[in-house]
């Protein structure tokens, strides 16, 4: 319960006894069902069937529908903290809620009375699970420089395009597609709309979707990733997402929501690698006592324990502003950065205390270690947050 205690203890958040129920029901999950398979799964790169079916038992895909919906009605701090627990025990079980939350994200916030009756009850339960496509192979953090295409024709858009790294890309039965429906518009972003795209999970053929196999990664294992190729793909005009030409703003308001995930992630995974370094630091014994008694080990501890209170402190101040339904380019961005370097730190100094070991697959360490580069990566990399968070500085302190 430690992320609960570093938001209390900051007077930053104030827990109720609900969210510090599930965030306790979590933990004691993850200990329980999660951390003695985690390793095992991840270095058979399986998706975790029960651990999920688990999850929606406890309702945490509906963590933030409302409840007239058959959700929780849950803000998105519940959903940092959760996301911290989950990946304390393995990053790759927040990877398969995040692009979800971020669907239903959108979805409360800009999608139709009709769009929500018809996805966010399946949704609450986990029964219906979702994805998020942006990137493509030419384009990734240029966003605006997508060529997906989506031609309207009649009562239906025609989906022809290629895109790439789909997290959840093949067991997603709701893909939000960011696509271009004007593509000769100028500035590009003008012609940027989101489609809310229905598929058969599991189903690598259907109706002018393919998916291709798997994509292989060094880490992130048991959650896949995919390429999505469109041919044809026709989408009912009626799963546009609010306002055609709209898309490029909404996906960069849904992606903070994906920065504080990203963010919570990283303080999971270096909540885990610091409490596995500082375990194996007093009981590993080099030069006839622990090596947690040699100062250089203890200079790394202080510093790695410093940078991961930090990094909880950054995650709740942009949970809590995201929370509040405000745009927060800066925090999310500013956390993004911090947390996932951070965690990179840390989780490269938990391998070093481990020596040899640490780079036996034996270990979990060897886990986190494949894990954490991914963070610095998915939801915009560090040096395009530091863009952001320029920007964003340059607009508060501007001077004419
Ligand atoms: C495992 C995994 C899962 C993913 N899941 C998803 C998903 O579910 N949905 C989705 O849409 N995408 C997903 N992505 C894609 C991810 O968001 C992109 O990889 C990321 O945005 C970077 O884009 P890129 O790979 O095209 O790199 P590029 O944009 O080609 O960048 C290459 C390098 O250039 C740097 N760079 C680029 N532009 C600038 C600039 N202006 N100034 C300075 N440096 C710059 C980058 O920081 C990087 O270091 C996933 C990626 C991975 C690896």
């Amino acid at each position: 319960m430690r992320a609960v205690a570093a938001a209390s203890d900051s007077g930053l958040v104030q827990l109720s006894e609900e969210q510090r129920e599930i965030v306790g029901a979590v933990r004691e999950f993850v200990e329980d069902q999660v951390i003695p398979v985690a390793d095992e799964l991840e270095h058979r790169d399986e998706f975790p069937d029960k651990i999920v079916q688990q999850m929606r038992e406890m309702g945490l895909f509906g963590l933030t529908v409302p409840e007239e919906y058959g959700g929780a009605g849950l803000d998105l701090m519940t959903y940092a903290l959760v996301g911290v627990e989950l990946s304390r025990g393995w990053m790759s079980l927040s990877g398969i809620m995040n692009t979800h939350f971020m669907a239903i994200y959108l979805l409360k916030k800009y999608g139709s009375d009709e769009q929500k009756q018809r996805w966010l009850p399946r949704m609450a339960t986990g029964e219906l699970r979702a994805a998020l496509s942006m990137s493509e192979p030419g384009a990734g953090s240029d966003v605006q420089s997508i060529q997906c295409k989506a031609a309207k024709a009649g009562d239906h858009y025609v989906v022809n395009g290629q895109k790439m790294w789909v997290t959840n890309g093949l067991r997603a039965g709701l893909v939000v597609l960011l696509c271009k429906t004007d593509p000769e518009a100028k500035p590009a972003y003008k012609g940027m709309s989101i489609l809310y795209v229905e598929k058969d999970p599991e189903e690598r053929r259907f109706e002018g979707i393919t998916i291709p196999p798997n994509i292989e990664k060094m880490g992130y294992h048991g959650v896949e990733t995919t390429e999505l190729l469109f041919e044809d793909h026709r989408v009912p005009a009626a799963n546009l997402l609010g306002e055609e030409g709209k898309g490029f703003g909404y996906i960069m308001d849904g992606i903070e929501v994906g920065r504080v995930n990203v963010s919570a992630r990283a303080v999971g995974l270096a909540t885990r690698a610091f409490e596995e370094a500082i375990g194996y630091a007093q009981e590993r014994q080099a030069f006839g006592k622990p090596i947690a008694q040699h100062q250089m080990i203890q200079e790394k501890l202080a510093e790695m324990g410093t940078k991961l209170e930090a990094a909880k402190l950054m995650l709740m101040q942009a949970a809590k502003k995201k929370s509040a339904g405000e745009r927060s380019d800066l925090e999310a961005g500013m956390a993004k950065f911090f947390c996932t370097e951070a965690c990179h730190e840390i989780v490269t100094e938990a391998l070093r205390i481990h020596g040899g070991y640490g780079y036996s697959t034996e270990y979990t360490i060897e886990r986190l270690y494949r894990d954490a580069p991914f963070l610095l990566i998915g939801e915009g990399t560090s040096e395009i947050q530091k863009l952001v968070i320029a920007r964003q500085l340059l607009e508060r302190y501007h001077r004419s």
